[in-house]
């Protein structure tokens, strides 16, 4: 690893995470630009610390168009009193905030999508640099991470939380059983289209525990995913014991219980080859049998032309589409 990526983040930071108690401060990202020649954005990073627990990271707003994970992490900051924990939890609630302000899901300022970011560079952009401080001043510190997406304005999805099959079973196995604490709806073995630079593999490169969600879509939040976003990031606190008590069951709240689900393996996706209107032919939750018509493509330039069916690759349960 040469130095400019390996070396001093050029962030700074008002935040000392060795300090006990709640602290509010932010990370100053230098960002020169016409409107302001010495100018930075400054990014809000929260502490919250007690004794020597577990450390736990919770990352919101990775995609600027998900909103349950800034929604549900904003409030757990202002509520958690540092006396009611045992540990540390370091907050980002919106880790790609010019995107989140800009309601996108790439930096506005640089294009950057910041999970294809990592592990980022000291001397990149404004995306890449935040990605660099995570990297070599955070996840260092931290026995486990939780980053809360949702499917943004281009997808939806049945509220799930995930883990990765990993190489490393312990950490693996760590790392599901935090998915199934968390108590979404559906907890995912999920497999990746395309892992390089993302935060997940990041912080399992590191053999530290990562769970993700995908808490719905379309550009929104709703009631039913900001529930399970607050739910789930109590759950994890209990779950590694910073607070007293055990993750509250769906069962205890009167709720199905969480499914489990795997990804076989990247057929599990469907990609269209074709360039037009599409055309859903199953809702979400559908249960499909291989090679059963799931959408169409239809034509708006050519009328005449009949649709190009798509079809499931597998069988099983329809969880994810485009929006
Ligand atoms: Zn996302």
């Amino acid at each position: 690893m040469n130095d400019s990526v390996a070396g001093e983040s050029r962030v700074s930071s008002t935040v000392d995470f060795a300090a006990n108690g709640k602290h509010f401060g932010r990370l100053s990202i230098p960002h020169s630009r016409d409107e302001s020649g010495w100018g930075a954005v400054h990014l809000p990073i929260v502490s919250i610390r007690n004794g020597d627990g577990p450390v736990l990271v919770f990352t919101g707003g990775n995609h600027g168009d998900e909103y349950e994970g800034p929604i549900a992490l904003m409030k757990l900051v202002r509520a958690l009193d540092p006396a009611e924990i045992n540990g540390q939890i370091i907050v980002v609630p919106a880790l790609n905030l010019p995107a989140v302000m800009a309601g996108t899901r790439v930096s506005p300022i640089d294009g950057v999508n910041m999970n294809r970011a990592f592990p980022g560079r000291r001397d990149g952009g404004v995306s890449q640099m935040i990605a660099h401080f995570l990297q070599h001043k955070v996840l260092p510190r931290c026995d486990a991470l939780c980053d809360i997406h949702s499917g943004g304005k281009s997808m939806y999805f049945s509220p799930f939380a995930a883990y990765h099959n990993l190489p490393n079973k312990p950490v693996m196995e760590k790392a599901r059983a935090a998915t199934l604490a968390f108590g979404a709806p559906i907890a995912l073995e999920l497999v990746e289209l395309d892992a390089e630079g993302m935060l997940d593999s990041a912080v399992e490169e590191m053999d530290k525990t990562f769970v993700s969600t995908e808490l719905g879509g379309g550009g929104t939040a709703t009631t039913h995913t900001v529930a399970i976003a607050d739910a789930g990031v109590r759950n994890l606190l209990a779950h590694f014991g910073l607070v007293d008590g055990k993750p509250a069951t769906r069962e205890s709240l009167g709720l199905p219980p969480t499914r489990m689900m795997h990804m076989l393996d990247p057929g599990c996706f469907l990609i269209s080859d074709d360039r037009g209107i599409f055309e859903i032919l199953v809702d979400l939750e559908a249960k499909v049998a291989e090679g059963e018509p799931i959408g169409q493509i239809h034509f708006p330039e050519r009328p005449e032309r009949e649709p190009v069916v798509y079809r499931a690759g597998k069988s099983g349960t329809v969880i994810g589409r485009t929006h």
